[in-house]
């Protein structure tokens, strides 16, 4: 706070409890001179909780002695330490091999956080999201998989890679459709059902390709879409 705020202050909290209220310019010029001194790195309000009115309200409200310009600053402080208490230093975005840029950069952020203009970073398991960078990159590609390694992946998982190339080349996707002939639900390939001389099931193999009418189904669906789109 500059001496005009600290100015705005005090005639605040004058009106809140006269007793603090000086009479003559000279006192009143001094006042806010102590008062400066202790108070010139506390800000008047920050966007995360701070006011410094309703610092000195609440000391009204809570004690019995005229307020002096420590009673705020220990609010202050005390508002610093509980934002450092619930900070954990994310990872700086800085190069790491900069020793200097990754320091400033941490510090930058605490002391942020301290002054209230950033809001604190919980644990970063409960934080959420991937970090800034990662989220741009996966936005660009669209997976976590990079499509080099999807495409040394295709042969380890057939059904997956199929469906994969039907959407991207705009065929319909058989699985994306229950199949009526066999029952696999949706997601699901088509399983050959073989039924022994005695009425038993004795096999229940994937099948490689989808059976002919789930095709069709997908087919129907997918130009059902397309109409309605
Ligand atoms: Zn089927």
């Amino acid at each position: 706070m500059d001496r005009r705020e600290i100015a705005g202050l005090l005639a605040y909290v004058g009106r809140l409890d006269p007793r603090t209220m000086r009479t003559t310019t000279e006192e009143l010029k001094d006042q806010i001179a102590q008062w400066h001194e202790l108070l010139d790195d506390v800000p008047l309000a920050t966007d995360h909780g701070w006011d410094v009115r309703a610092a000195a309200k609440a000391h009204v409200l809570d004690s019995p002695y005229p307020i002096l310009p420590v009673d705020i600053a220990r609010k202050w402080r005390a508002y610093r330490r509980d934002r450092l208490d619930r900070h954990t230093d994310p990872t700086p975005a800085a190069d790491p091999d900069n020793p200097t840029a990754w320091r400033a950069e941490l510090l930058g952020t605490r002391h942020a956080v301290a002054t209230g203009q950033q809001q604190p970073t919980g644990q970063r398991a409960l934080a959420g999201g991937p970090h800034p960078d990662v989220e741009a990159r996966l936005r660009a590609i669209g997976t976590c998989i990079p499509q080099a390694v999807r495409a040394e992946l295709a042969r380890y998982r057939p059904t997956r890679a199929a469906r994969e190339a039907a959407i991207t080349e705009g065929r319909p996707d058989p699985l994306s459709v229950r199949c009526e002939w066999c029952h696999a639900p949706e997601g699901e390939p088509c399983r050959s059902r073989r039924t022994g001389p005695d009425g038993a099931a004795r096999g229940n193999a994937r099948r490689a390709t989808p059976h002919p009418t789930r095709v069709d189904l997908a087919g129907a669906a997918l130009t059902r879409q397309e109409t309605a789109a």
